[in-house]
Order: structure tokens, then C-alpha cells, then sequence
């Protein structure tokens, strides 16, 4: 019984630890991915840049290119969407670029950084309004809040920053 006590703190301990070592005190993450339109266009470093400039870090970071399949997962929660199969034949049509972002209000942060989805609506001097195509080909995507970071970040990396789920 002891022993399974001390396993138990043990464990709890090791999971407070990796994370209070991994993320900085007052920092967050979040995935950004530069969408096929935008790499095809040649805007990685552009919009990289962009990120840190406004103090954003870029702790991790792959070029993929994602199959039909890894495309649907990724966006499961539109698949009741009319525009769900059209955005998986777009994010497999090319190399996309995930990148995990790091600093305070992280996810807020780039969320401000891209804009509003479609580019016509998004404020002059965001990453859509500078480099987006169209409402499908708006250049970025970026996790929604900490919860879908998380997932999203475990997409794409584990915490050695060797790729998982895209082999
Ligand atoms: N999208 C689309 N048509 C729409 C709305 C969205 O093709 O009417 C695509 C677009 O590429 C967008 C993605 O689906 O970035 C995910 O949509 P979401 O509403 O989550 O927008 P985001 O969070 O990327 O701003
Ligand atoms: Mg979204």
C-alpha cells in the first residue's frame, strides 16, 4: 500500500516537475502551422519573423506534409463543415510548416497575430491580411485556446521534439 502511495506521489511529482521545466513561469504555448498557400509563396520566414518580433518563441518547429488522412484528423472538429473536404484537400496539397510557439498569453497572442479568418475582414498588419488567398487559403492556422494547444502541439511533437503522429 505504501508503495503504491509513494508510486503515486512520485508520478504526480514528475508530471509538475517536466512541465514547470519545460514552459517558463507566465508563459504559454500554442501550434501555429504556415498553411501549403503561404510556404508556396515563400512567407515561412516572413511570418516566423513576425512571431518574433512580437516576443513569441519558437521552441519547436517541422516542416510536413501531411497526408489526406492526417489533414482530416487534424481538423475532425469541422467534419460537419460544408467546407471540411475542400480544407483537407488544402492542407494535403503541400509541405505546411508546424511550429510551437512560446511566451506570455501565447495562444491570444498569435490569434491576434493572424487575424480574422478571412482575410477580407482581418485588421491591416495581421499575418491573414498580409499574406492570406482567400477565406480557405488564409496562410495560418492557430490553436483556439490552451485545451486545443495541448492536443494540437501532440499532433505534430513530442515533448524530445521527435514527430509522432506524421511518420
Ligand atoms: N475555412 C474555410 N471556409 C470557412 C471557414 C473556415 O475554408 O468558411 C477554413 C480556413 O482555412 C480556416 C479553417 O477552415 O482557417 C478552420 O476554420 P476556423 O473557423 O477554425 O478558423 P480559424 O480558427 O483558422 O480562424
Ligand atoms: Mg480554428
Amino acid at each position: 500500500m505504501m508503495n503504491k502511495i509513494c508510486c503515486f506521489l512520485l508520478a504526480c511529482l514528475s508530471i509538475v516537475g517536466v512541465h514547470a521545466a519545460d514552459v517558463p513561469a507566465g508563459s504559454e504555448r500554442t501550434l501555429s502551422i504556415i498553411k501549403p498557400d503561404a510556404v508556396a509563396t515563400n512567407h515561412v520566414g516572413a511570418i516566423i519573423s513576425r512571431f518574433e518580433k512580437s516576443g513569441l518563441r519558437v521552441v519547436n518547429l517541422r516542416m510536413v506534409n501531411l497526408t489526406k488522412d492526417q489533414a482530416a484528423a487534424f481538423y475532425a472538429v469541422h467534419k460537419e463543415r460544408p467546407f471540411y473536404n475542400s480544407l483537407v484537400d488544402f492542407m494535403s496539397s503541400g509541405p505546411v510548416v508546424a511550429i510551437t510557439l512560446e511566451g506570455p498569453n501565447a495562444v491570444a497572442k498569435n490569434r491576434e497575430l493572424m487575424g480574422a479568418t478571412d482575410p477580407k475582414k482581418a485588421a491591416p498588419g495581421t499575418l491573414r491580411a498580409d499574406f492570406a488567398e482567400s477565406v480557405e487559403r488564409n496562410a495560418v492556422h492557430g490553436s483556439d485556446s490552451n485545451e486545443a494547444a495541448v492536443t494540437e502541439i501532440a499532433f505534430f511533437f513530442d515533448k524530445n521534439n521527435r514527430k509522432i503522429s506524421c511518420d
